[in-house]
């Protein structure tokens, strides 16, 4: 066995510095020229690692390798220089794009391809994923999610946990490590006398993971519910791979920890306090009191307020709330489907109400916008909504987010961030409230002593509702719900209402200052748990993203979308993004000059952008469909560099010919 101080001789100064480092490697901010050069860092005589834009395993026999994932495939031609001229094999440790994007030009020069058998479908048979409008629309789930390679990769061995092979001098052992995915392995390779564990994402550093997003599970509700759902599972999966008893461990994401014992102990001990700070403030808590069952009664976690009663002026049903003027108007407040509207038409007939005069819609959740075609049938009157809201109610199809319904909204009316208007003896004042989505308003109804809040799902009387990380849920001072909190204690409501809570309901002064300080706290524990410049980054999935998202090209036409970046970070920060073309375009498009093949596939030129500090930046990425395209729905992954990261494959766009 080797001393710390030989293995790190051997290990190549990346390897070094990042093992030798409290946490991980974080990349100088700054330009956007693509990642660090390749670093092929030796850990013994047989056992390489390739420090690109993922760490892979590379287990060597002569001129022959065995590679642990691959990335973007950049690895072979890094592997040249070192006499190793055929990839024999590539094992997945699990089915993310970032880490198999580069497996099918490895498998077409005769690379035999490895992956769980509880991912193979992730593999091979991803177009049944990208088809599957379960995947696009209504959709409640994220396991799998849409980190999933844009076309299918064939897969020659597929393992179980427990099963172990021998390849030229290495034995190999596959370990279940679910968690980041569900199908997660890691895999043990003993080599030259040492132990080593190549783990997946399972870990990014001593305390740390590559994102907090993808441990999104739900255990006795939908993956919806499941805020940090999969820590348990995860923590088992780090206890397997502490008891593997290992000198190093090389993650997919971060630096080589070469005290395996201590790195997952710190990782363990950072996820429970985090989850800890989330169930403290959480709405969820009012919702699935069972779910909490083992935090109840903590001294440190926020008392639940008592409700409170309804003033006489408002209705609720279903998601709705329905206000009532003294001569009978009413203005309904979102619509969720026909069940609604049959109860406003029942109380029109009956006398209860007269006229509908206006629809309000509180954020773009189809439990609040699915009836909305069918209302504006039906109701005469205006739909009035924050700009936020409709911007993704009006045009569904360019957005990819949770719940989202595909019924296209008119929106006749986007009232401004603090805009006020008169509504019989109401006083109506319309906010921009980044609550439980980003895509979210709040309304103020002032009558008499009544300030009447309507704050979407944003509240319950348990706290927060930020229980789905791909809703964008920010942290930060004056961001998300931060800034939420500070509206209330400025507008200091008398009653709050969700539409999922029958009871109207408020905050003492006390709680909004507890609730904000333990955002400032998560802020704090978040950002040290992920290897990103902020929190955010590893909260908040769309961070980067595609807008549209989907949309329709006739053969010939060009396509033309932006790549959003979002910029979580307090100085401005470079980008490059560039689009990786479906291989079925390829015959006519790699004849253009501004294409160029990848061992990912062709790519489009890198085109360059900047985001100012904590805003969005965005560039334009265009290319022509080619005539003789067959009809199909294709995913055009986009490779992107950030910050001195290089992001291979990380978010996609739709293109339908
Ligand atoms: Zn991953
Ligand atoms: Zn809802």
């Amino acid at each position: 066995m080797l001393t710390r101080r030989e293995f790190l001789a051997g290990a190549g100064a990346a390897a070094a510095a990042a093992a030798l480092g409290a946490g991980c490697l974080r990349p100088s901010p700054g330009g956007a020229a693509p990642a660090q050069p390749p670093d092929l860092a030796k850990l013994s005589d047989h056992l390489l690692v390739y420090r690109g834009a993922i760490n892979v395993g590379v287990v060597r026999d002569g001129a022959k390798a065995l590679l642990i994932d691959c990335g973007d495939g950049r690895v072979a031609e890094a592997l040249a220089p070192a006499g190793i001229t055929t990839v024999d094999q590539v094992i997945f440790t699990h089915h993310h794009r970032d880490q198999a994007c580069g497996a099918w030009s490895l498998a077409a020069q005769g690379a035999r391809v490895g992956a769980a058998a509880s991912e193979r479908d992730w593999f091979d048979k991803v177009d049944a994923y990208w088809g599957n409008p379960k995947n696009r629309w209504h959709n409640y789930s994220q396991h799998p999610n849409r980190l999933m390679l844009a076309e299918p990769v064939r897969v020659d061995a597929a393992f179980a946990p427990g099963d172990s092979f021998t390849w030229g001098p290495a034995t190999v052992r596959v370990l279940s490590t679910p968690g980041h995915t569900d199908g997660s392995l890691s895999y043990v390779v003993e080599v030259d006398g040492r132990r080593t564990v190549f783990c997946g994402d399972a870990i990014a550093g001593p305390g740390q993971v590559w994102d907090i997003h993808s441990l999104q599970k739900g255990t006795q509700t939908t993956d919806y519910h499941g805020f940090m759902g999969a820590r348990p599972q995860l923590i088992e999966s780090l206890g397997r791979i502490k008891a593997a008893d290992a000198s190093a461990l090389v993650p997919s994401h971060g630096c080589i920890m070469t005290d395996p014992p201590a790195a997952i102990d710190a990782t363990v001990a950072a996820l429970d306090r985090c989850y800890d700070k989330y169930v403290a403030i959480s709405a969820l808590r009012h919702y699935f009191p069972k779910l909490f069952a083992e935090y109840a009664d903590r001294k440190d976690h926020m008392p639940i307020r008592p409700g409170k009663d309804v003033p006489a002026c408002l209705r609720h049903f279903g998601t709705t709330w329905m206000l009532v003027s003294r001569d009978k108007a009413a203005f309904v407040m979102d619509c969720g489907g026909a069940k609604a509207i049959k109860e406003i038409k029942d109380r029109q007939a009956a006398g209860e109400i007269s006229a509908v005069e206006g629809l309000w819609i509180t954020h773009y959740h189809d439990d609040h916008t699915d009836g909305i075609p069918e209302f504006q049938k039906a109701f005469d009157c205006p739909c009035i909504t924050d700009r936020s809201v409709a911007s993704v109610i009006t045009d569904p199809m360019a957005w990819r987010l949770p719940c989202i319904s595909p019924n296209k909204a008119r929106v006749d009316r986007t009232a401004a961030d603090g805009e006020s208007w008169p509504w019989h003896e109401f006083k109506m004042t319309a906010y921009h409230f980044p609550g439980q989505t980003l895509y979210h308003s709040g309304l103020l109804v002032e009558s008499g002593d009544l300030r009447m809040f309507f704050c979407g799902d944003s509240f319950t009387m348990a706290g927060i509702d930020d229980y789905c990380a791909m809703n964008r849920n920010w942290l930060g001072r004056g961001t998300g719900f931060d800034y939420c909190i500070a509206l209330l204690e400025k507008l200091r409501p008398t009653h709050i209402f969700n539409p999922h809570v029958d009871q109207a309901f408020d905050f003492t002064a006390e709680q909004c200052r507890f609730m904000r300080a333990n955002l400032a706290e998560r802020e704090t524990l978040y950002g040290r748990l992920v290897p990103w410049e902020h929190a955010n980054y590893g909260m908040d999935e769309p961070w980067v993203r595609c807008h549209p998202y989907e949309q329709p090209i006739a053969p010939g036409g060009e396509a033309a979308f932006d790549v959003v970046v979002t910029n979580h970070s307090t100085g401005p920060r470079a980008f490059a993004c560039r689009a990786v073309l479906p291989r079925a375009w390829k015959p006519e498009l790699s004849q253009g000059a501004a294409c160029k093949t990848t061992a990912a596939g062709v790519v489009t030129a890198w085109v360059n952008g900047e985001a100012a500090a904590k805003a969005d930046g965005s560039v334009r990425l265009t290319f022509r469909i080619p005539e003789q395209c067959p009809r199909g729905r294709y995913v055009v992954p986009v490779d992107l560099t950030c910050a001195g990261r290089d992001l291979p494959q990380f978010t996609e766009a739709i293109i339908t010919v």
